[in-house]
């Protein structure tokens, strides 16, 4: 059996749905991230995730459901509140009608080391893994089962004050000031390959 590393486990502590103003600018970040082909759609969902944080200096964040499609209905459901984690114990506390994304403590260690972070897009995309080392786009050294600890800490050693890095066989997390600034650079990275 391989390896497969520490797993987040979730749990869900309430039902009450994501409800922000942001979320409309979420959703077209969404949208765009389908249509450039930035999150791939597979049966059920897509390679890709966003989130941005609630409020300053809080690691509060809402995100994608596990298991959407990024061009899916309108509707909130489609997002979660992530009230907590505990890395410690690798547990994510959410709230909403359906699962955090598996990457989710991904976004959440980034919220919690960088304060000037409060946006976390995260996709796959062939062309920018490609071109990545060219580009001079910082690398995780090494390839890690997504959802696990270790990706988690492969992404903090690479993390700096990188705002726009690649993991190892996995895909780019493009990080903003704002949702715009997030969705912007990783447009501005494609287009660069
Ligand atoms: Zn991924």
């Amino acid at each position: 059996m391989t390896y497969e590393g520490v797993k987040f486990q979730t749990e869900m502590i309430g039902k009450d749905l994501p409800n922000d103003s942001r979320l409309k600018k979420l959703k077209y970040w969404c949208q765009v991230f389908h249509e450039k082909n930035l999150a791939p759609p597979y049966d059920g969902g897509s390679y890709g995730n966003l989130s941005f944080r609630l409020e300053d200096g809080q690691d509060k964040f809402i995100i994608t459901a596990s298991s959407s499609g990024l061009n899916e209905s309108n509707t909130n459901d489609r997002f979660v509140t992530i009230q907590r984690i505990d890395l410690e114990a690798a547990i994510v506390y959410a709230s909403g009608s359906r699962k955090p994304s598996s990457e989710a403590m991904v976004h959440a260690a980034i919220y919690h080391a960088r304060s000037d972070v409060n946006a976390v897009f995260h996709g796959h995309c062939d062309r920018i893994s490609k071109d990545a080392e060219k580009l001079g786009i910082p690398i995780t050294s090494r390839e890690e089962p997504y959802g696990t600890t270790q990706l988690v800490d492969r992404v903090l050693e690479t993390l700096g004050d990188n705002y726009f890095l690649e993991m190892r066989n996995h895909g780019f997390l493009a990080l903003g000031k704002s949702l715009d600034d997030a969705g912007n650079l990783a447009l501005e990275s494609l287009k660069k390959c």
